[in-house]
This record gives C-alpha cells, structure tokens and sequence, in this order.
C-alpha cells in the first residue's frame, strides 16, 4: 500500500480524524477537492462551542459534544485559537414557555451538562438588559470560536506527525482491494494511490463519496437531506453580551443570537429543506426572522437585519422524521475492514470534533 491511511475532506472533522490518526504513527495524508481547507460546512456555521444540552440522552451527539467541548476548550488554551466563554441564555417568553424549560433542564443534566442553572427575571434585566424573557436557563459553559484558527491548528499538528494536506486532490472513484483500497484522484495531476484504511469526512459528499467507490455495500450508504441555514447580520451594536436562544421547536434550535469574535451579532440559521447546494441567502427570508426575534428582543427595527450567510446541514433524516444521530460507520456496520464513513455530521461536530476523531481511531485500532 502507498500509505497508511487516507481521510477524505479536510474540513473541521476529516482535520480532526487526520491529526488523530497520524499521532498514533500512522501515515496519513487527506484529499481535498477544493483549493484551500475548509471551504464548506465547516466555514458556513454558527462557530459556537456548545454545552451539549438538547441531544437524546445516550446519543453520540450527547456523548460526543460534552466530550469535544471539553477537549476543545483544553486544545484552545494550549494551541492559541481564539475563543470566548461568553455563555447562552434559553429563553422562555412566557410562563407556558416558563414550564417547558424544566425539560431541557433534566435533558441537559442527564447528559452530564452540570453548570447550567435557572436565571429569574430580575437577574435577567442586570444580565442582560434588552431582552424581553419571563425566566432562562444559562449555560455558562457555552462559547464561540475561531473555526478556520482551530483548522488550522489541526493541520499543523497533523504536519508535525508527518501528514500531509493535499489540496485540490478531488477524489473520484474508488474500490476496494485485498487489504485496503485504491482511489482514482482528480484535479491537475491525476492520479491513482492505495491505502489500507479509509475516512470519510466529505460532509455533503460523503453519500456521493461511498456510492462511487466498489465494494462499498449499497444499503450501508444513508440518504443525504439537505437544510439550508441563512444568517441575517444586525446592523449596528450588539445589544447582547451573550448568545441569546428562544425555546427550541421541532425543527431545531429556533432563530437565536450568535455573535462573533469581534462582537458582531447575527440572527439565524432557520431551517429551509432544499434540493440542491445553493448558499444563496433570499433577502425575503429576513420577514420571519423579525417575527421570532422580536418575541424576545422587542427593539429590533425594520431595516435593521441584513442578508449574511448560509450553511447547509448535511442531514440523514428528511423532512418530518424525527432527528437522527451522527452516523460513524464501521466495518461492524457494512462489513468493510479499515472503511470508516461518517454521515450526518451537523451541529455539533464542530464541538464534537476531537472526540469524533478519537472515537473512530478507536474503532480503528
Ligand atoms: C448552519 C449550520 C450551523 C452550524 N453551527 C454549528 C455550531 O455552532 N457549532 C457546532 O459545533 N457545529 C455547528 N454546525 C456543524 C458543523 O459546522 C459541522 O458538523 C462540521 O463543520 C462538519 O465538518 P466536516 O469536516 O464533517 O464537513 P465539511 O466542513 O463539509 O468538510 C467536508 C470536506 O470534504 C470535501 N469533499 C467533499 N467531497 C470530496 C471529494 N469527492 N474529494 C475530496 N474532498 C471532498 C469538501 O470539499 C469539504 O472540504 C453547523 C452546521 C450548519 C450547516
């Protein structure tokens, strides 16, 4: 075999999985079709370090957040990336709302989030002035990051352990052969390279991925749905120091507050089912984000939400089903020895990153 082993996508997570697997020895080197790291979902998200409060509990959504947001604010301390514990406060805008937080409360304690506490209405107006909210939940150890610094730390770890990024190094087929697998690499210089273990972080091509490589059962491969998530900036000043979330709904998180490392604040991301990528963020879509967040920010003025970004979750249940777990396929699941396939990498994987990687070594190993 050319080299150890071969992760596919160098985004948040195929980074992760690559500086993992070189620091146990192996050699690794990690394909991406476009020309620079991180140019997908992994540039197109909220940047925020989550506590892991809404996942089921047990899940690996669940395990692997609380896990990754400890390793992550751990790596940050060590490896310079920028980051701020700014803290989130669910809120509830009405007492039926008031109640309803008690579940996300014991959902959160049950996955092992012990911080979080209750914040009453006139803690509430010292916190955080401008918001209208009857009573919250504050998670004190949520937080918001520099994802391209945190790329960029993983790559040079990767480096430092002899791994390699190759750029521009579209993969477009492949099969699987007697001890590993041979891939076919697009791009300027094509090319053939064989490996004995094989990781698919490609994100919203990780179906297209399994799908073009032989030997790869068929009905191991889920169905990739698609969700688009659109940003919409607030002009002018922040009128909140942390990030602010109504009461989560059956579609995901509600339209909430983010802000970035330069204090800039953003509305968003809500939840369109799409058929194709497109990041083409409809100015008309700023209607219902002023509905929402006026129930809890009152102030907000016509005008003042601007069109931002969108980023597409790379989803493994459709509409109307209920959410599903990130799916970390093993040879236990489709009988492929050194075939690893991730699907359904959403939020959090961007927290969950380094115990994401960690845990499919593991199952490597
Ligand atoms: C709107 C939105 C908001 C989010 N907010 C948060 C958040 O606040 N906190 C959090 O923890 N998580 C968040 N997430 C989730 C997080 O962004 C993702 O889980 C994470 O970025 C996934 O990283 P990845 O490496 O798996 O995928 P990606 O970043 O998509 O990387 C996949 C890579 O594979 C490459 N690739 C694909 N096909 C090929 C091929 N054939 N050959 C070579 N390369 C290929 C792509 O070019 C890409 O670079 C959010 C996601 C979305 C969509």
């Amino acid at each position: 075999m050319d080299i150890d082993a071969i992760v596919i996508g160098a985004g948040i997570v195929g980074l992760a999985a690559a500086r993992a697997l070189a620091a146990t020895g192996r050699e690794v080197i990690v394909l991406e079709r476009h020309a620079h790291i991180g140019q997908e979902t992994s540039s197109r998200n909220s940047e925020v370090i989550h506590a892991g409060i809404y996942y089921p509990q047990g899940s690996l959504k669940a395990k692997l957040c609380v896990r990754g947001r400890d390793m992550l604010y751990a790596y940050c301390d060590t490896h310079h990336v920028e980051y701020q514990r700014l803290g989130k406060l669910i809120v509830a805008t009405d007492d039926a709302q008031s109640e309803n937080l008690s579940t996300i409360h014991q959902k959160a304690v049950n996955n092992g989030v012990d911080d979080i506490r209750y914040v009453e209405q006139a803690e509430l107006q010292t916190l955080e002035p401008n918001l209208r909210a009857v009573r919250a939940l504050l998670s004190p150890s949520t937080g918001i990051i520099n994802s391209h610094e945190l790329m960029l730390a993983y790559q040079s770890d990767l480096e430092k352990h002899g791994g390699v990024v190759a750029v521009g190094s579209p993969v477009v087929s492949g099969e699987v052969i007697d001890g590993g697998f041979r891939l076919s690499v697009g791009g300027d210089e094509p090319t053939m390279i064989t490996c004995r273990e094989l990781v698919n972080c490609a994100g919203l091509g990780a179906q297209d991925i399994a799908q073009s490589i032989l030997g790869i059962p068929a009905k191991s491969i889920p169905t990739r749905y698609l969700s688009r998530g659109c940003y919409f900036t607030l002009a002018g000043k922040a009128p909140f120091s942390r990030l602010i979330y109504p009461m989560p709904n059956n579609e995901g998180l509600g339209v909430h507050l983010t802000l970035d490392l330069q204090g800039q604040a953003r509305f968003g991301p809500d939840t369109q089912w799409v058929d194709d990528i497109d990041y083409t963020v409809d100015p008309d879509r700023a209607a219902a984000f002023y509905g929402a967040v006026r129930a809890y920010y009152p102030e907000l003025r016509d005008g003042q939400l601007e069109p931002a970004y969108a980023g597409i979750r790379p989803k493994v249940a459709g509409p109307g089903e209920d959410a599903a777990d990130f799916l970390i396929h093993t040879e236990k699941h489709h009988g492929v020895p050194g075939w690893v396939a991730l699907y359904g990498i959403e939020s959090p994987g961007l927290t969950a990153s380094m115990a994401i990687a960690d845990q499919l070594v593991s199952e490597l190993t």
